[in-house]
């Protein structure tokens, strides 16, 4: 690790970092995600990573079915549990240490979450995967990331996405959206640009939490983002 790089970091991957096209889990994006994560982990980076679970169940979605809200959103919480599994154990075969914490706790599985636990791993240069977000109905994955990153201490959270960062709109479908090299967090609340969901860009303002949000499958881009390069979106002050 070197000098000028983040020591301590919280990653959040969504559940479509886990998908492809044809498959809910598919095993070669697992993969690729396994082995930037494994870069980071090989810096020496205190490193925790909250995993969402949209690639299986979104509770609006459920509930637009008909299905109840707040079951629909349990049913989602439970969905990170099993991205939180899958990553542990395409960890594992790399050799890496890592313990899943849940805030939703299943014996057996998972390790309840405990914050001072959780330090202690990190510290001991061992993986940690946050899973179970919020384990409250009506939240996301990206805001349990945030309070995660705020409750560790870490000194940037890192937000993974399939694009190189924040646009003025989605770049998969429009060709003229505008990349936005740095961005404030009042630049993002107000543009409604499509960072991280709002509650998250709040709590990591009121709690001057930058964020970057930067392209996972673009090999060593997290290494690089670790090491203070300046890759994907700034979001701060
Ligand atoms: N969810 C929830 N409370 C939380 C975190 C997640 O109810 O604190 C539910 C919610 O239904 C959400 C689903 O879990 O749609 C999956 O999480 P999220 O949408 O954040 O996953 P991502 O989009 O990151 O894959």
């Amino acid at each position: 690790m070197t000098k000028k790089g983040y020591k301590r970091v919280v990653v959040k991957i969504s559940g479509e970092g886990f998908s492809s096209e044809n498959n809910v889990i598919d095993k070669d994006s697992v993969k690729v995600m396994a082995l930037e994560l494994k870069a980071a982990h090989d810096l020496g980076v205190e490193l925790a990573v909250t995993v969402g679970g949209g690639n299986i169940v979104r509770g609006n979605e459920l509930g637009l079915l008909g299905v109840n809200r707040v079951q629909a959103d349990y049913m989602g919480m439970i969905a990170t549990v099993i991205n939180a599994l899958v990553l542990q154990d395409a960890l594992e075969s790399l050799g890496i240490e890592v313990h899943v914490q849940s805030v939703i706790e299943i014996g057996k599985m998972v390790e309840p979450y405990n914050r001072k636990q959780c330090l202690r791993y990190m510290k001991e240069k061992k993986a940690v995967i946050l899973a179970g977000g919020l384990g409250n109905p009506y939240f996301t994955t990206d805001t349990s990331a945030a309070l995660k990153a705020v409750e560790l201490g870490a000194e940037v959270l890192l937000k993974a996405t399939k694009v190189d960062g924040v646009y003025s709109a989605d770049p998969m479908v429009d060709p003229k959206a505008r990349f936005y090299n740095r961005l404030t967090y009042s630049q993002v609340l107000n543009g409604h640009l499509k960072a991280m969901d709002a509650t998250a860009i709040t709590l990591c303002m009121e709690n001057h939490l930058p964020i970057i949000v930067f392209n996972l499958r673009k090999g060593q881009n997290i290494q690089r983002v670790i090491q203070k390069e300046p890759i994907g979106t700034y979001i701060g002050e």
